[in-house]
């Protein structure tokens, strides 16, 4: 089974440019260039060149003494929160922008829900002298200040969005909307494995390196360079994407997804989308998503922000349709237990999105020789809140 994008921008039945007929200049000068442009010398030169000296990889993989123990087999987990910015979505804009800069763009947009795209693409915009305008539900804008202040800082104009409910999908076609306007001298960096061929494709590359460096890594402490178990958490998909990438062919890696089930898959309140979501099309490709009987989106709900999406990328639909990838929904309590254990055994405070990745281990009983991988996807700073919040830090019958 392949799991490529095809020449059509396919997974199995999922994936394509479903877009409006104005868009289409811009979709195909991407599709067009993309390909030799990422994997010319410059291009790569300049890509690897920040990725080690600005995002600061490889990104260490580091073996969990004391959550190996506690589970009885050995975990390593892969450090992307150590990138700067705190998560893995600054390798996508760091491709992104580059990218740009080949195509010799001059203006950036970007859509943003919680506000960590948001941050990752005012970065390198900031690093590239690039104008930088984020389209933001105008609810999100007050959920997320903190994010919100940051893009300011580092430059970018930050535009809420006030129709529909105000959130990421309303945010999304705002921005599709300006670079309908704006053909010739904008490119849209999208957050994840998600939008219209070639992204998803494009985003897993950049998000490949993740995967890339796992082979070495495991080689070097394990003496093998694949593990039994390979865990991320799935939101758009793009952590997952990357850290999947080199073994997507290779049938003794088990990949391990874990979806945010919210408070629970039947509940209403969820945003486990490949488990309840129906084929539809959402942003341009042709995935599972969250809808209605009249295909109207259901608004789905995470503790975490950046779980909280109503499809997933065409990638994860196939890989979760063709039962490549095993599924498990993580509910928003398990996370948090997640978290306070990894936290607590490894004095890493794990992203709210990664703790339901970690939570994926209570359900997936690894043997003792066996070598699971946990894709860190990001640190726990933003999530402050919410953790003092709901593990009542200040009670200290909390000691492990
Ligand atoms: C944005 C985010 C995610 C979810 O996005 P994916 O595209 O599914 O990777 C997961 N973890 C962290 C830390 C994030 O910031």
């Amino acid at each position: 089974m392949g799991f490529e994008v095809d020449s059509g921008g396919f997974y199995g039945e999922y994936g394509g440019a479903y877009i409006p007929e104005m868009l289409y200049p811009n979709i195909k000068e991407l599709e067009d260039n993309y390909m030799n442009i990422v994997s010319s010398d410059s291009f790569q030169s300049k890509f690897r060149l920040l990725l080690r000296d600005y995002a600061g990889r490889p990104t260490p993989l580091f073996r969990a003494e004391r959550l190996s123990d506690h589970y009885g087999t050995q975990i390593f987990l892969k450090r992307e929160d150590l990138n700067h910015t705190g998560a893995h979505k600054i390798n996508n804009t760091i491709g992104q922008i580059l990218l740009a800069g080949h195509l010799e763009k001059k203006r950036i947009i970007a859509e943003t829900g919680a506000g960590q795209h948001g941050v990752a693409a005012a970065t390198v915009c900031a690093l590239t002298g690039m104008e930088c305008i984020v389209y933001m539900g105008a609810l999100d804008v007050e959920r997320q200040a903190p994010n919100v202040k940051k893009m300011k800082m580092l430059g970018a104009k930050v535009i809420p969005v006030y129709s529909g409910n105000k959130t990421l999908k309303d945010a999304t076609n705002e921005a599709i909307r300006d670079w309908i306007n704006h053909p010739v001298d904008t490119h849209y960096i999208i957050g994840s494995v998600v939008g219209p061929h070639p992204y998803p494709d494009m985003v897993t590359r950049f998000q490949s390196v993740i995967s890339e460096e796992i082979r070495i890594q495991l080689m070097e402490k394990t003496n093998r360079n694949y593990p039994d178990y390979l865990v991320a958490c799935v939101g758009g998909g793009s952590n997952a994407a990357g850290a999947y990438y080199h073994y997507l062919e290779d049938d003794r890696v088990r990949l391990i997804s874990a979806e945010a089930a919210g408070l629970g898959v039947g509940s209403g309140k969820t945003a486990a989308t490949s488990l309840i979501g129906t084929p539809g099309i959402i942003h341009g490709s042709r995935t599972l998503l969250m809808q209605d009987d009249d295909g109207q989106i259901e608004e789905p709900y995470s503790i975490s922000a950046g779980l909280d999406y109503p499809g997933v990328g065409p990638l994860h639909a196939w890989l979760a349709k063709s039962g490549r990838a095993i599924l498990y929904a993580i509910t928003d309590d398990e996370a948090l237990q997640a978290a306070f254990l990894c936290t607590r055994k490894e004095g890493i405070i794990p992203a709210l999105e990664t703790a339901h990745a970690l939570a994926a281990l209570e359900k997936i009983n690894p043997g003792a020789e066996d070598v699971v991988v946990v894709n860190l996807s990001g640190r726990g700073d933003k999530d402050m809140e919410i953790y003092i919040d709901k593990l009542n830090l200040s009670d200290d019958d909390k000691q492990d």
